[in-house]
C-alpha cells in the first residue's frame, strides 16, 4: 500500500488517517499548526505517527500519496515540492470514495450547502440508510470507517473538489455560485466557478446534476462547458421542462412526467433561498424514490440549522434572528429579503472586498437602524450612513444587542446577518452566533 502522508490534522485529516490505517497504509500525519488535543488523542490511541508545529520534509517527500486537507492552499512551497516530485495529491473525499460503493449525493455551492445537505439528509433518512458527512460534522472517511451507510449526503466545499481525480457523486447539487474565497483562486472568479463544477466532471448521463437555473453564473458556465450529466434545474422564476419550479405558491416537480406538488407556505424554513434549497432537496429525494408523503412531511417539520436565519427569542414582540453564518453579501441579501417587518440590522466583521449595492433596495425599504459590529466599520458607515436614520458602531456583541433592544419597537426584527467573516472579534461564526444568542437571552 505504501506511505500515505496526511497534511493537516483536523477532521478530514484524522478521518483519512484512520481509514488509511485500516486499509493497510503506513500513515504519517503532519500539521504546521497545532493539532487539537482531541485529534491528538485519536492519533495516539490508534498508533498513528504524527507531528505538529512543523513539517518533516524528508519524510513527507517520501510519500506514495499525499492527502492535503482543504485548508491548505496549493501555493504553499511544500505542496509545490510534492507536486514537482510527481507524488499524487488527493483530497479526503477522493481518498475515501475509493473504498465505498455507496450512493453519494454531493452538495456544493457558495451558500446553502449546509442547509441543503441537512434538509436532504433529513428527508432521506426517513426511508433510507444514509449518512451526512463532509464539510459538516464527521469527515466522509471517518463515517465510512465507523458506520458504512448505503447512501451518503456529502457537503463539499470547493477546496475539497480541488483535489479530486475520479470522485463522482451519483447526484450532484450546485446551489449557487457567487464570488467567495477568491484569495485561493488567484482572484479569478472563473477559477472558482471551475472548481465548483468539478463536482460533475466524472459524471455520466446516468448521473444527475441539480442546479439553480436562475443563477446566471451557473447557466452561462454550463452553456460554454457542457457536462455529461443529466441536468435537473430548479427555478423560482420560470417554468422548467424537466425539473422543479414555482407554480403560483406551489413547488412543482416535473421529472420524466412524474409530478410532485407542495405549497411553499408549508415549509418550515423561511425565505426565498430556502424555497430553492427545498427544491434541490426535493429533487434528490424524488430521484432516490422517497415517497411523496414522506417528502412533504419532512419539509414540514425540518427545524433548520443553527446560525442560519435562526429564530432566537421574541422579547416585547421583537423577534431576534441569528444569521451569523451569513459571511458574505449574497447570504445577507436573502436574509434581508426575507424580513417582513422593520429591521434593526447588526452587520460587519472582516470585509472580503464586499460590494453592498445589491442590498440597497432592502436597506431602504426595511432597515430602520444599522449597528456595525467590527474592528473596522468605516466602509459600512460610509456606504449606509445616508440610508438610515440610526447607524452606530460597537466592538461588543453585548452592546450591539443592548442598542438593538433600545431601538427596536414592538413588531420589529433584530437581525444579526454580518455579510462578513467573524475573526476580527470572534473565534468563528459559531462563537459570534452564540454570543448573540447569549446577549439576547440576557436582555
Ligand atoms: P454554506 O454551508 O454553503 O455556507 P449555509 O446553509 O450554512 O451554507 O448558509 C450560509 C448562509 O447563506 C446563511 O446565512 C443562510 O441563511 C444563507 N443561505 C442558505 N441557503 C442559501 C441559498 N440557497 N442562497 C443564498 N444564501 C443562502
Amino acid at each position: 500500500m505504501g506511505l500515505l502522508v496526511v497534511l493537516g490534522g483536523g477532521e478530514s485529516g484524522v478521518g483519512t488517517a484512520l481509514l488509511a490505517k485500516e486499509k493497510g497504509y503506513e500513515v504519517f500525519v503532519s500539521d504546521k499548526g497545532e493539532i487539537k488535543e482531541k485529534y491528538k488523542e485519536v492519533l495516539v490511541h490508534n498508533e498513528i505517527e504524527w507531528e505538529d508545529k512543523m513539517h518533516s520534509e524528508e519524510k513527507i517527500l517520501d510519500a506514495d500519496i499525499v492527502m492535503k486537507s482543504p485548508g491548505i492552499p496549493d501555493k504553499v512551497p511544500l505542496i509545490q515540492q510534492i507536486r514537482e516530485k510527481g507524488i499524487t495529491v488527493v483530497s479526503e473525499i477522493e481518498f475515501a470514495s475509493m473504498f465505498t460503493n455507496a450512493i453519494v449525493v454531493g452538495i456544493t455551492g457558495s451558500n446553502g450547502k449546509t442547509t441543503t445537505a441537512s434538509l436532504t439528509h433529513h428527508i432521506l433518512k426517513q426511508e433510507l440508510n444514509v449518512g451526512l458527512a463532509g464539510n459538516i460534522g464527521d469527515s466522509f472517511a471517518k463515517q465510512l470507517l465507523e458506520e458504512n451507510y448505503q447512501n451518503y449526503v456529502l457537503e463539499i466545499s470547493s477546496f475539497q473538489l480541488d483535489d479530486i481525480m475520479s470522485f463522482k457523486p451519483h447526484i450532484a447539487v450546485i446551489t449557487n455560485i457567487t464570488p467567495d474565497h477568491l484569495d485561493r483562486y488567484d482572484y479569478q472568479f472563473e477559477n472558482y466557478i471551475k472548481s465548483k463544477f468539478r463536482i460533475a466532471e466524472n459524471q455520466t448521463k446516468e448521473d444527475y446534476l441539480i442546479y439553480d437555473a436562475d443563477d446566471e453564473v451557473i447557466t452561462s458556465h454550463l452553456k460554454n462547458n457542457p457536462v455529461q450529466s443529466t441536468l435537473l434545474p430548479f427555478s423560482l422564476e420560470k417554468k422548467i421542462e424537466n425539473g422543479t419550479y414555482l407554480e403560483g405558491n406551489n413547488i412543482k416537480l416535473n421529472i420524466d412526467n412524474k409530478e410532485f406538488t407542495m405549497p411553499t407556505t408549508s415549509l418550515t424554513l423561511e425565505g426565498k433561498h430556502n424555497v430553492k434549497n427545498a427544491m434541490a432537496a426535493t429533487t434528490v429525494a424524488h430521484l432516490l424514490k422517497i415517497r411523496k408523503q414522506t417528502i412533504r412531511e419532512s419539509l414540514e417539520n425540518f427545524q433548520g440549522v443553527e446560525h442560519r436565519l435562526e429564530s432566537v427569542l421574541k422579547i416585547n414582540k421583537v423577534q431576534y434572528i441569528n444569521d451569523s453564518k451569513a459571511t458574505n453579501v449574497n447570504a445577507t441579501y436573502f436574509a434581508l429579503e426575507s424580513m417582513d417587518a422593520p429591521t434593526v440590522w447588526i452587520v460587519g466583521g472582516v470585509d472580503k472586498g464586499n460590494n453592498y449595492d445589491e442590498l440597497f433596495p432592502f436597506v431602504n425599504e426595511k432597515v430602520k437602524a444599522i449597528i456595525c459590529l467590527g474592528v473596522d466599520n468605516e466602509k459600512l458607515m460610509n456606504t449606509f450612513g445616508n440610508m438610515v436614520d440610526i447607524i452606530v458602531e460597537t466592538q461588543y456583541m453585548s452592546e450591539a444587542v443592548k442598542i438593538a433592544y433600545k431601538v427596536a419597537d414592538s413588531g420589529d426584527n433584530v437581525l444579526l446577518s454580518p455579510a462578513c467573516a467573524s475573526f476580527d472579534l470572534f473565534e468563528n461564526y459559531e462563537d459570534r452566533g452564540r454570543q448573540f444568542k447569549d446577549a439576547v437571552r440576557n436582555l
